[in-house]
């Protein structure tokens, strides 16, 4: 069993206050096969304690100097690689080859693109060329950052590295559920020498040490990513300080398959909402489709969702591996057979296990039809493979159901109409729109409408996520 109980403070790892085992399970197999420490409040207040003193002289350091920094950490990043992806691969039960090829690499090129978006960000400037007014920004603070387990390392790296190059100090508190990657990142940022206090990593649930880091007072700013019901908490506890809090919650994102879609967009909407065994925030969990290629697109989403494998995480191959937790797959179940109750029609998967599997959070591919979207599996974000299949007839209809959701994180939708297509994008209230399928480029901004939170994580909206913006008259 590896022994994970120390905490990274001030540039050491340390006994926690208090023996507090938390056991890290091995979806796949239901054993544990990690022992980490859930902290107390001893723990947060001294990892905040030395993000605060380290503030001090690290938000008087250089672009360059901390660029250089940055760019020590991807080449280790780069050595200790397969170990990233090993490590996600046991904790939340991602397939190796897709922990390598997606999830350690998410981790990767944030770090390279935030390294190019940090070396031509400009930290002041003239207000316009007949000012002489200098705007400057600058970093907020102590950060206490907050992740979740579907995508261990993107999360850290979508907050920890933007925190780094705008000079801020921070407290990270990975999920407790997926904590074994975010130990690694901090024993890489430990070999890459950023000055002691600077990272701070302190495990914990949401009741302790999440909590306490959002109502500590000398935490500047929350960034959290997790569940709208966290978001909330969070929000209300962060109130007392006046922290800025940056949220990236969860989604219901809506597919529009329009009659004129490209050939395999049925079949690619499948695989999407699969992967990750449906455990992304922006996965496009209801499919509505066109009446006119409704009969056809059920049966190509059914024959899809059957050809998909399910297996476990260390075995290789194009196949997605269990859901994360016991509680998840519980809940996981309990969905799909609300949704059995409310009328609409299995067309695969289901809530028994799949074959061959009696160990292990195992789900089938699971795909419903004759969806309304008042039904609860149009509407709470399921967080397992399952995928609703709603008909509509008219352009308006299919936008106006899209955007009846109180998610707004990512919608997607497939035209051959390149007008159609903009016009319809247009109208989807979310933060991403993805035509076609196509992916967004390195450094677009990443966030959600409505209650799937108010920030943008990614490129330079992510570094400014980081600062305070100051205005200085008088300047010349
Ligand atoms: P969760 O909210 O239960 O936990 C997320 C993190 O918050 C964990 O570290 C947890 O310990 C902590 N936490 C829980 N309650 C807390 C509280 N009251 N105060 C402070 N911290 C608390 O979510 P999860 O189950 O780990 O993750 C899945 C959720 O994350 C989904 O809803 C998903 O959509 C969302 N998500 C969103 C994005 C995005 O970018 N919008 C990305 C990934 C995941």
């Amino acid at each position: 069993m590896l022994k994970k109980t120390n905490f990274y403070i001030n540039g050491k790892w340390v006994l926690p206050s208090k023996t507090n085992d938390f056991e890290v399970i091995n979806p796949s197999n239901e054993e544990p096969f990690a022992v980490i420490s859930l902290g107390f409040k001893e723990d947060t207040d001294s990892a905040v304690k030395a993000a605060k003193l380290a503030f001090v002289n690290w938000k008087e350091t250089s672009k360059e100097e901390r660029i250089n920094l940055l760019e020590k950490l991807l080449k280790i990043y780069k050595k200790r690689f397969n170990e990233m992806a090993k490590a996600m691969s046991m904790e939340m039960g991602s397939p190796i080859d897709y922990a390598i090829s997606t999830h350690a690499s998410s981790g990767q090129s944030h770090l390279e693109d935030f390294i190019l978006r940090l070396k031509n960000f400009k930290f002041e400037e003239n207000f316009d060329s007949k000012s002489n007014n200098r705007i400057c920004y600058e970093p907020i603070g102590v950060c206490g950052l907050i992740t979740p387990w579907n995508w261990p390392i993107n999360q850290i790296a979508l907050k920890v590295i933007p925190a780094l190059s705008t000079g801020c100090t921070m407290i990270l508190k990975p999920s407790e559920i997926a904590p074994i990657s975010a130990m690694l990142f901090a024993e890489m940022i430990d070999e890459a020498n950023f000055p002691a206090g600077v990272f701070n990593l302190v495990n914990g649930d949401g009741a302790g040490v999440g909590t306490q880091i959002s109502s500590h007072p000398d935490i500047d700013m929350i960034s959290f990513t997790g569940s709208t019901r966290a978001g909330k908490l969070i929000t209300k506890n962060a109130a007392n300080t006046i922290k800025r809090v940056c949220l990236e919650l969860g989604g219901k994102g809506g597919n529009i398959v329009f009659a004129d879609s490209y050939p395999n967009a049925v079949r690619d909407g499948i695989r999407n909402v699969m992967s990750n065994s449906g455990q992304s925030c922006d996965a496009p969990t209801r499919m509505l489709v066109e009446k006119s290629i409704y009969q056809r697109a059920i049966k190509e989403a059914a024959d899809e969702a059957n050809k998909i494998q399910v297996d476990v995480a260390s075995k290789k191959g194009d196949h997605i591996g269990p859901v994360v937790s016991k509680a998840q797959y519980d809940k996981i179940i309990n969905l799909i057979n609300s949704g059995i109750e409310e009328g609409a029609t299995l067309a695969a998967g289901g809530p028994d296990l799949p074959n061959g599997l009696n160990k292990g959070y195992f789900i089938k591919p699971t795909i419903f039809t004759d969806v309304t979207n008042n039904m609860q599996i149009a509407k709470k974000e399921i967080f397992g493979p399952v995928l609703s299949i709603i008909p509509f007839e008219s352009e308006e209809e299919a936008i106006n159901v899209t955007n009846d959701t109180e998610y707004g994180l990512g919608n997607y939708l497939q035209t051959e109409d390149k007008e159609k297509a903009k016009r319809v994008s247009k109208k989807l209230r979310s933060g991403i729109v993805y035509i076609n399928g196509k992916s967004p480029d390195s450094g677009t901004p990443f966030g959600g409408y409505k209650q799937s939170g108010n920030g943008r994580e990614g490129g330079s909206w992510g570094l400014e996520e980081y600062l305070e913006v100051k205005t200085i008259t008088g300047w010349d």
